[in-house]
C-alpha cells in the first residue's frame, strides 16, 4: 500500500465523457495513482468527484501539479492537454482519436521533452490481435483484407483509431486493407479482420463489451509512465 506521498499524481482529460467516468471511478480502486485534477470541455464534471478539483477547458492553466495527464477527449482539445504536460513537464497518455496530422508531428516533437504514450485501444486482446493480422497477412499474399468496424451511435471518427491501427498491421504484412465502418445503438467496439481468397475465408474478431478494459489498460500504462525519460512509448512497452 503506497502512500498518499509516493502516489502518482494524475489529470483526467475529457473527465465528463465515457471514457473519463470509467477512469475516474476506477483509478478509486488503485491505490498506486490519485487522480489530483479532471478537465472536462465545460464545467463541472458531471460527477464530482471528492477531492478531485474538476476545471473546464479553458481553466486548464489553473490545474494543480500532476505527474501524468489521461487524455480521452476529442481532438479539438488535444493540444491544450499536451501543451500543458510540455509546460509542466509531465507525462501524457492519450487515447483519443481523429488526431490531425498536425496534432500527431506535435505529439512526436513533445516526445523529445516528455515520456508520450498514444494508443488507439488500450486492451490485451486488440495487442495481440494486431500481432495476429500482421502474421496472417504476411501468409496469406495476395488474399483481399477487409476490417470492418462498429461503435455506438456517438462515436465521432471513421474509420476508428483501432481499425487503422490493424490496417498498419496489415500493411507491414504485405496486405492492403480497407474499411467499412458501422455507427449503431450502444457497441462499445467490434473490430473484424477478413482475409479471403476464392473458397475460402479467414475471420479475426475482437468484441469489447465493457469500457472498463480500456480505461484499466490506461490507467496501468499511466501508472509507468510517470518519471520516465522522454520518448514515445507503446502500450506493449508498459504492459506486463
Ligand atoms: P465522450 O464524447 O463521451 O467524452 C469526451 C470528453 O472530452 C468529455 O469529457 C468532453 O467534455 C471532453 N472534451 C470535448 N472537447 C474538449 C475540449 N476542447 N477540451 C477538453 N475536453 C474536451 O467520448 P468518449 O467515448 O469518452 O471517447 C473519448 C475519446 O477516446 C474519443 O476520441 C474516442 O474515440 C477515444 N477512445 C479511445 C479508446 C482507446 O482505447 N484508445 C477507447 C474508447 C474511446
Amino acid at each position: 500500500m503506497q502512500t498518499a506521498a509516493e502516489r502518482v499524481r494524475v489529470l483526467v482529460h475529457g473527465a465528463s465523457g465515457r471514457m473519463g467516468q470509467a477512469l475516474l471511478r476506477l483509478a478509486g480502486e488503485r491505490d498506486d495513482l490519485s487522480v489530483v485534477a479532471a478537465v472536462s470541455r465545460t464545467q463541472p464534471a458531471q460527477r464530482v468527484v471528492e477531492g478531485v478539483a474538476h476545471f473546464a477547458a479553458a481553466e486548464l492553466g489553473g490545474a494543480p501539479e500532476f505527474d501524468v495527464a489521461i487524455d480521452f477527449s476529442l481532438p479539438e482539445g488535444f493540444d491544450g492537454i499536451l501543451g500543458l504536460c510540455e509546460r509542466r513537464g509531465a507525462a501524457l497518455v492519450s487515447g483519443t482519436t481523429g488526431l490531425e496530422a498536425n496534432q500527431r508531428e506535435a505529439l512526436q516533437a513533445a516526445a523529445a521533452r516528455i515520456p508520450v504514450l498514444w494508443a488507439a485501444n488500450f486492451s490485451l486482446g486488440v495487442a495481440v490481435l494486431n500481432e495476429l493480422v500482421e502474421r496472417a497477412a504476411a501468409a496469406l499474399p495476395g488474399w483481399d483484407c477487409d476490417i470492418v468496424e462498429s461503435h455506438h451511435v456517438h462515436k465521432k471518427d471513421a474509420p476508428s483509431g483501432t481499425a487503422l491501427a490493424l490496417g498498419a498491421s496489415a500493411q507491414r504484412g504485405g496486405a492492403q486493407p480497407r474499411y467499412a465502418s458501422l455507427r449503431a445503438g450502444d457497441i462499445v467496439g467490434e473490430h473484424l479482420v477478413q482475409f479471403a481468397a476464392p473458397g475460402e475465408r479467414i475471420e479475426l474478431v475482437h468484441r469489447a463489451t465493457n469500457r472498463d478494459v480500456f480505461a484499466r489498460g490506461a490507467l496501468h500504462v499511466a501508472a509507468r509512465l510517470a518519471g520516465r525519460a522522454p520518448g514515445a512509448y507503446r502500450v506493449r512497452d508498459l504492459l506486463g
